[in-house]
């Protein structure tokens, strides 16, 4: 069992540059800031004053191996002041998303219900779990990174195609993947084709959910076995369940006790008036495996440098529910300028005695439910999610709605 106090969710290296100028075009990058996190005396200053025992860094964020070998370089010239420290290493490694232009050697992708392909964020796409070329592909990514001398191997975003919508009490959008593979795969099982959409009552809705489960937890079992053999810790960002975890993504947190050596859910839920994490307070409890937590006040891209107040809040949380902190310390953004945070700008953690930690009964289930005709809904959202990523001012607009969805 890993035995932690903290971790920090630490995003660095020239692949980290690239990946914020791919998402984010335009804005500018801190590179001392960003480039230096590693450096031996910021870590001895996370390890003192966050207690962390505990690093995610990058490996790799879903570009081709060829263009990432500078980013593997780069970690390894900076796992030695890991070492010196005692502070384990997971390597980050992107799940199934990749960069589309630098992978069209193979056609890896998850299908809408028409044939598009599913967008994932700004240049990348979706990737198929039931894929043989996706699965050959991630398992040759992930043995590059067991060669290196980290502690474990982290597969992030690991759910399965488009996620569906509710819309009104009865009908769910066309969700998960309808790809070559998936088509086959679920006629062989269940005997359906894979519908447009589909009635929430009906077998085929059953059938379907289940195969994307069954589909996904199949993926992650593999890796497990992967990572494991090699002597590695395996961990898989697992969501936070305040939106149903089987039905948006394809995961099922009690299979995930026997697959994964930690669960570590990315949320917005940061400690403050009005938000926490209480609501996972028995999940916590129920789960065979440490939890950590992630997280964020308002999310990627629009987030400014937490205080030494979110550190504080975060680690009495910790405390009183029962979770491991994760800090967040990368991807922060002060007037469109990224950078990393400076953990010698820090005093030690303490406890607060004065947290509020309201006790309000968040439903644990949510899902969102959108008044249109299901059809109609199957046509905009894919290219809608499409423009959002893609077009800077879309984006703008639609994390309003995004972010306080999340909320
Ligand atoms: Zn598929």
């Amino acid at each position: 069992m890993i035995n932690a106090k903290a971790g920090m969710y630490n995003w660095s290296g020239p692949g980290t540059v690239r990946m914020i100028n791919l998402k984010y075009p335009g804005d500018t990058i801190n590179s001392k800031s960003v480039l230096g996190a590693y450096e031996y005396e910021n870590l001895r200053h996370a390890k003192e004053k966050l207690n962390v025992t505990d690093a995610w860094v990058t490996y790799s964020w879903g570009f081709n191996p060829k263009t990432e070998q500078p980013d593997y370089k780069f970690l390894r010239s900076k796992l030695e002041n890991f070492h010196k420290l005692g502070i384990r290493v997971h390597a980050y490694v992107q799940g199934p998303n990749l960069v589309l232009d630098d992978h069209q050697d193979r056609d890896y992708y998850c299908r809408t219900y028409n044939g598009g392909l599913i967008p994932y964020h700004r240049g990348r796409k979706m990737a198929c779990v039931n894929n043989p070329y996706f699965n050959k592909y991630i398992r040759f990514k992930i043995g590059l990174a067991l060669k290196e001398e980290v502690d474990g191997v982290f597969v992030d975003n690991c759910y399965f195609g488009q996620m569906p919508l509710m819309v009104g009490n009865k009908n769910v959008s066309f969700f998960g993947c309808n790809c070559k593979y998936c088509q086959k795969k679920f006629k062989n099982t269940s005997g359906f084709n894979i519908p447009k959409y589909f009635k929430i009552d009906s077998d085929v809705y059953r059938a379907y959910k289940k195969f994307r489960i069954e589909s996904l937890m199949g993926f992650v079992k593999d890796l497990s076995k992967q990572i494991k053999d090699a002597g590695k810790y395996f961990g898989v960002n697992t969501f936070d369940p305040k939106f149903d975890s089987n039905f948006y993504y394809g995961v099922d947190l009690q299979q995930m006790n026997d697959l994964v050596d930690y669960f570590l859910f990315e949320n917005h839920a940061l400690p403050r008036k009005n938000n926490n994490n209480v609501h996972l307070e028995s999940l916590i409890k129920e789960l065979k495996k440490p939890v950590f937590i992630v997280s964020y006040k308002q999310g990627i891209g629009q987030e400014d440098i937490f205080r030494q107040n979110d550190f504080n809040a975060i680690h009495t949380e910790g405390l009183k529910i029962g979770y491991k902190p994760c800090y967040k310390s990368s991807e922060f953004t002060t007037k469109g300028e990224w950078f990393n945070l400076d953990f010698a700008s820090l005093d030690v953690v303490k406890e607060l005695s004065d947290l509020l930690i309201e006790t309000i009964d968040h439903p644990p289930i949510k899902q969102l439910k959108f008044p249109l005709l299901t059809p109609f809904y199957n046509k905009i959202y894919p290219p809608l999610l499409e423009k959002y990523f893609e077009n800077m001012t879309m984006r703008k607009i639609g994390n309003k709605f995004f972010y306080s969805a999340l909320r």
